[in-house]
């Protein structure tokens, strides 16, 4: 089996071609589900946003109004650090366990991690290094953001804003082991997934007791 990273910037097409890839037969594990889960009421990182920003941040069925932490953190970025610090090691730990549980099984594990290439350009953790390998989907900017502007309700502004604070589609590639191309229309993916399941198929196995 094979441990194998995918990243790409909001609204390159990420989950799209991690959803194919599935298809296949990885088996994924997904850092934005692992936050989701971890904010929800009662959750590790829900309780500690909770107490920094209070009740202000709460949507009135008790869930966290994740619109009005976005609008604080994306214009400030201290905020996005002081953010940051809550949730990415909480989101780190629960990786490590659900990446041992998938290795496990024995199938080729796929992990999703937006934001594996930090802003300055670096990767976010050393012991991303460890991957066999590094897909980056790949997408223009402005295909980017007129996708977040059709099909998740983004203000073309704050669709800029957001692909502001991460890295650039340059920075991420420099990692990549193997790029998708995802600027075309989604028939294009069926070739080039077959030829990234085939490499991924390839890659060297791991002691799933490591
Ligand atoms: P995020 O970082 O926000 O989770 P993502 O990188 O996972 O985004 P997706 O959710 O896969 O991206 O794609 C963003 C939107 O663009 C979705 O509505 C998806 O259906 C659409 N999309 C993805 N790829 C294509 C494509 N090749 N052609 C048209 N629409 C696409």
């Amino acid at each position: 089996m094979a441990e194998v990273a995918i990243t790409g910037g909001i609204g390159s097409g990420k989950t799209t071609v991690a959803t194919l890839l599935v298809a296949e037969g990885a088996v994924l594990v997904d850092a934005d589900q692992i936050v989701k889960d971890l904010q929800k009421p009662g959750g590790k990182v829900f309780v500690e946003i909770v107490q920094k920003y209070g009740r202000r941040i709460l949507l009135e069925d008790g869930n966290l109004d994740r619109q009005k932490i976005a609008e604080i953190v994306f214009n400030d970025q201290e905020e996005l650090l002081e953010l940051n610090a809550i949730v990415h090691p909480a989101v780190g730990e629960e990786m490590g366990k659900q990446r041992k549980e998938a290795i496990k099984s024995g199938k080729i594990v796929l992990v999703d991690i937006p934001l594996m290439v930090t802003l300055d350009g670096k990767l976010g953790r050393d012991e991303y290094e460890l991957f066999d390998g590094i897909i980056v989907v790949d997408c223009k900017i402005e295909v980017a953001i007129s996708r977040l502007v059709s099909y998740r309700d983004f203000s073309e502004k704050d669709a800029e804003a957001r692909i502001g604070t991460q890295a650039t589609p340059e920075q991420r590639r420099k990692y990549a082991d193997f790029i998708i191309d995802n600027n075309g229309p989604e028939e294009d993916l069926s070739q080039q997934i077959e030829a990234c399941w085939k490499w991924m198929r390839s890659l060297s196995t791991k002691d799933p007791d490591r």
